[in-house]
């Protein structure tokens, strides 16, 4: 059984692209039966997934490199030594724990797959130990001096050349070369923050093909660039999947076969609203995708002609439509898409990517950039959602240190749990958000609330913050800005009555509530189609969160992918919400919808939907509007 391809240990050169190509073992025994296979290695196959990103691409694929990074030779100062070892340190840390995530991950892979990786990952996870490897790097920047990567290289070097001279396989011993040089490789990025792949030089309209796509990855992904989208691994409201629907790229996740049955520079066709694909055309399939390609092109034309309008019912019930940005590259998407503010700024990406935690002044300056371009239109900012599958590496080591390594990430420290833990980290990002905040409407919404006394806690350090900031003399905001919470957690949700009378404002995040509903991770592949937020259990709490709000006269929204899903707003409107934030491509079909609807019909379909304890005659229901 061959290994997985995006495990494949790549050596150590700092050109040589570690490519995730295909497996392209053909028979090659006869001239006949080389043709044959020739022949169905070429044929068009068709592969499905999850739908994730709207309209279709057709391009050519291609595969990820890894990130390349400079070895510094430099020395450090004799003074310097323990700064250094404290790095390194920090740095294997980082990487134990991404094996540990990478040990957590394989367990969804059939069992053989995973008795081969196991032994692989046990053999790293025992060089991050007190290995020969790390003793020695140790040794060389006490006695040379030498700075830690350059260490690292040259002992790893070392190593692998004494296995050369030692083991009599050839094979034994390139792969235990390999070995050493790849847990080298995975210490040195995290020691540059050099991130674990590049996707800036992928070739433009190219197709991506990757077995999974972290969310951190999914932000340095550039839409112009690429065309399409494929992976292995990945659920519908993932994150990488809400990435990626923001950028607006047609993506399918969680296609199965279609990466050891494909060759780089194969054509494919990315249905990414219907979840299809099609490997190596035909020319029929070819010209059906083509006239897809086009008739999508002119739908978003006519959609585009919305932008102006109003969203407002047949029967003149005024409905605000705002944008979720989860990243700066969207504001002018937004804008085009005639967003009246943005309902939720996923503040994540500011940390992502990256060694250190942004300080105070860089973050006030990316919200006064994103406040300032909505000009006066409200701005509602997330506090950083930290954990579950958003692990940030510039917080990475600091949580680490203090032993906080996740066995269950989705139901730990996350959100709003990790910045009371951390209050810095949640005390700067206020200051900065409320610095913004002179710049125009800010609205402050704190994330994984699950009861009221977390909201009394954040109030007490944000009015701490705002008299530290009066000290100051910052200019501020006349009224401090309202503090809102998620609700999206069943706790949440039951609690909302509780939750009301200390928040100024809900936002109903489907996608969590979802998955913490009905217990299903959000981004499984396998458990994908239980995942559904037409669950009624997911839908009373919906209605029963929306109700405690309207009786408090509280604005309420919702931001999760249920709001972007335009076969989801007469029923949200039934159930008296006026209020939705969602990626900027989804903004103009659910304005179409909302501007056909009547209030009165939609009071009648969400009747019907919450009388039925039954999820497939609910989305019967949904279905025949
Ligand atoms: C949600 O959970 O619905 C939500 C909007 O938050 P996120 O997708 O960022 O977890
Ligand atoms: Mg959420």
């Amino acid at each position: 059984m061959p290994s997985p391809p995006w495990w494949k240990p790549a050596s150590m050169s700092k050109t040589e692209p570690n490519r995730t190509e295909p497996n392209k073992t053909e028979s090659n025994k006869t001239g006949t039966k080389r043709g044959a296979a020739k022949q169905r290695a070429r044929a068009e196959r068709r592969f499905s997934g999850i739908a994730v990103g709207q309209g279709v691409a057709i391009g050519q694929i291609c595969t990820a490199h890894e990130a390349q990074f400079e070895i510094s030779t430099r020395l450090i100062p004799v003074g310097g030594v323990n700064a250094e070892l404290a790095r390194l340190d920090r740095a294997v840390e980082q990487a134990k724990a991404q094996l540990f995530k990478l040990r957590q991950r394989i367990g969804l892979l059939p069992e053989d797959s995973q008795q081969e990786i196991s032994p692989l990952i046990d053999t790293y996870q025992h060089m991050l130990g007190n290995s020969r490897l790390l003793r020695q790097v140790r040794e060389r920047i006490e006695k040379s001096l030498e700075c830690a990567e350059s260490a690292m290289t040259a002992e790893a070097e070392a190593i692998a050349a004494g296995f050369h001279a030692s083991l009599p396989n050839p094979e034994a011993t390139s792969r235990a070369a390999d070995e050493v040089r790849e847990i080298a490789r995975r210490v040195i990025r995290n020691l540059t923050g050099t991130p674990f792949r590049s996707f800036s030089n992928l070739p433009k309209g190219a197709i991506l093909i990757i077995e999974e796509l972290r969310p951190a990855e999914a932000a340095l992904l550039n839409p112009g660039q690429i065309a399409g989208i494929i992976t292995a691994e990945g659920g519908a409201d993932g994150h990488t999947a809400v990435m990626l629907r923001a950028l607006g790229i047609p993506s399918v996740l969680g296609a199965a076969g279609i990466t050891s049955a494909a060759h780089k520079g194969d054509t494919v066709i990315v249905d990414g609203t219907a979840g299809k694909l099609i490997l190596r055309p035909s020319s029929a399939s070819l010209a059906g995708a083509k006239r897809a390609v086009a008739a999508y092109a002119r739908e978003r034309g006519r959609l585009a002609k919305l932008r102006g309008l109003k969203a407002e019912t047949l029967d003149g019930e005024a409905v605000e439509l705002q944008g979720n940005l989860e990243l700066p590259l969207e504001l002018p998407l937004l804008a085009q898409a005639g967003a009246a503010g943005i309902g939720l700024l996923r503040s994540e990406f500011i940390y992502m990517n990256r060694m250190h935690a942004p300080d105070e002044d860089e973050q006030a300056e990316v919200y006064r950039n994103v406040v300032e371009a909505m000009a006066g239109d409200p701005v509602t900012i997330r506090v950083l959602d930290w954990g579950g599958e958003k692990d940030i590496s510039s917080l990475m080591p600091d949580a680490i240190q203090s032993g906080q390594i996740e066995q269950n990430p989705a139901l730990g420290l996350r959100g709003i749990r990790m910045l009371l833990q951390h209050p810095e980290v949640l005390e700067t990002q206020l200051a900065a958000i409320l610095r913004a905040g002179a710049f125009g409407p800010v609205r402050i919404l704190l994330p994984m609330i699950t009861n009221a006394g977390e909201v009394r806690e954040v109030r007490e350090i944000y009015q701490r913050v705002v008299r530290r900031l009066r000290r100051r003399a910052d200019p501020l905001p006349d009224r401090v800005p309202p503090l809102g919470v998620m609700i999206e957690t069943p706790g949440a949700a039951l609690a909302a009555d509780a939750l009301a009378l200390e928040a100024d404002f809900f936002s109903i995040g489907t996608n969590d509530l979802t998955m913490y509903t009905l217990a299903v991770d959000r981004a499984h592949t396998a458990l994908a189609p239980l995942y559904d937020p037409l669950h009624p259990a997911v839908l009373r709490l919906v209605q029963f969160a929306t109700e405690a709000a309207l009786r408090m006269h509280m604005p309420v929204s919702v931001c999760g992918e249920m709001a972007a899903n335009p076969r989801y707003t007469r029923l949200l409107l039934g159930l008296g919400l006026r209020s939705f934030s969602m990626n900027a491509s989804a903004l103009p079909r659910v304005k179409q919808v909302v501007r056909h609807s009547n209030i009165n019909d939609c009071i009648r379909l969400a009747r019907r939907v919450m009388e039925q304890p039954d999820i497939g005659r609910i989305r019967e229901l949904i279905a025949g509007e």
